[in-house]
């Protein structure tokens, strides 16, 4: 075997999943399409430190989310990565958004979230006097993180532990051998090379259903919606001082459009909702949906003024739709009750799946032969 593992995709999750195999002293390349890591989800989302308040308690989602916060903040101090503790509000717009509160609170406990606490709408005009609210909820640990300086410390970090990285390399073929894989990738000349390995860990993103295909497993429950958001800027800075975010809408779509700041203060709104039937990677983003976005925003900052909203990027979400029809939660799963030891495959990492990147990273080690 030439490596004891092969990480597909040089996302923050995959990053993250390398850094954790080689530090456990296993040989580890990871191999990625683009010419540099982190060029999709990875670098087209809020950047926010999430708690783990929102997600059902149990699931992966909140299992991770809730010690993937603590340990995102210790790499950061660990390794000089900017980010910056803000805090967010959850604001109620009304007195009968005000239970949605009280349900979030409650799964939060249970979630073993610390210091969430219900505060006055005269407490958030105080802190916030741009934001109309009747009740909130404060969570302290919410936080923001320059995620390309993330990225560029677990390259270091996974690099110092000697992993190799190849990249202008996409994945076109995984086949089964005796003790492990092969993997096919086409490399920058467009010949296929042909790497073998103990494990394969598919961290494809908005791939890993055609990768785990590529394997031999075409689910049906594993096939994701390309789910996007897009983001507009505000031209006022130090309009808001924290994160600030609506109740969220049933089944958690989207977590409602909702103001994020930038390490360097810039206010964004977003991400909105929209689903792209054709799969296509569709980032540009929209002008004539600044009026959505103002009048979504404008239910909490009544100040807003359209004139000064104007587009941002956008990213794209891999979503599964769970057959129960709940709250999808991510896929991680290791193989071998399928007949394949070694491969796991981490399916529908969308949101919180930056903030969990380091704790799926130590998870999937686990999981390692
Ligand atoms: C709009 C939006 C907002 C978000 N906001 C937040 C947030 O505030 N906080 C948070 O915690 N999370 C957030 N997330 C989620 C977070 O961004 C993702 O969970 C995370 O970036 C996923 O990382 P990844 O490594 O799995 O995927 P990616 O970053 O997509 O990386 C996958 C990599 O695999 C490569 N690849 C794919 N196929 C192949 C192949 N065949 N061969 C080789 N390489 C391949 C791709 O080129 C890519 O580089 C948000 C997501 C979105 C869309």
């Amino acid at each position: 075997m030439d490596f004891d593992t092969i990480v597909i995709g040089a996302g923050v999750v995959g990053l993250a999943v390398a850094e954790a195999a080689a530090r456990s002293g296993r040989s580890v390349v990871v191999l990625e399409r683009h010419g540099a890591f982190g060029t999709e989800t990875s670098s087209r989302n809020s950047q926010v430190i999430h708690a783990g308040m929102y997600y059902p308690a149990g699931s992966l989602k909140a299992r991770l989310c809730v010690p993937g916060n603590r340990s995102l903040y210790a790499w950061c101090a660990r390794h000089a990565v900017d980010h910056a503790r803000v805090g967010k509000y959850i604001v109620a717009t009304s007195p009968e958004e005000e239970p949605a509160l009280d349900g979030i609170l409650a799964r939060a406990r249970e979630n073993g979230v610390d210091r969430l606490e219900r505060v006055t709408a005269a407490e958030i005009a105080r802190e916030e006097p741009n934001v109309r609210a009747t009740a909130a909820l404060w969570s302290p640990n919410t936080g923001i993180v320059d995620a390309h300086q993330l990225m560029a410390s677990l390259v270091a970090e996974a690099r110092a532990h000697g992993a190799d990285f190849a990249f202008q390399h996409r994945v076109s073929g995984i086949a089964r051998e005796s003790d492990g894989y092969a993997v096919t990738a086409i490399d920058p000349q467009g010949e296929p090379a042909t790497i073998t390995a103990r494990s394969v860990i598919n961290s494809a993103g908005l791939d890993c259903d055609t990768v785990a295909a590529l394997a031999g497993l075409d689910d049906p429950e594993l096939r994701l919606t390309y789910v996007k958001g897009s983001y507009f800027r505000v031209r006022r800075r130090g309009f808001v001082r924290h994160l600030i975010y609506p109740v969220p809408p049933p089944k958690l779509a989207g977590l409602g459009v909702h103001v994020t700041l930038e390490l360097d203060g810039a206010v964004r709104l977003g991400p909105d909702v929209e689903v792209l039937p054709d799969r296509r990677l569709a980032y540009q983003v929209d002008e004539a949906r600044a009026v959505a976005f103002h009048q979504a925003a404008s239910r909490y900052l009544p100040d807003l003024r359209l004139d000064e909203v104007y587009p941002d990027q956008s990213g794209i979400r891999p979503k599964l739709t769970p057959s129960h029809g709940g709250v999808p939660d991510f896929v991680i799963r290791e193989e071998s009750a399928r007949g394949l030891p070694g491969l796991v495959n981490l399916i529908g990492i969308e949101s919180p799946g930056l903030t969990c990147a380091l704790e799926i990273g130590a998870l999937v080690e686990t999981l390692l032969p």
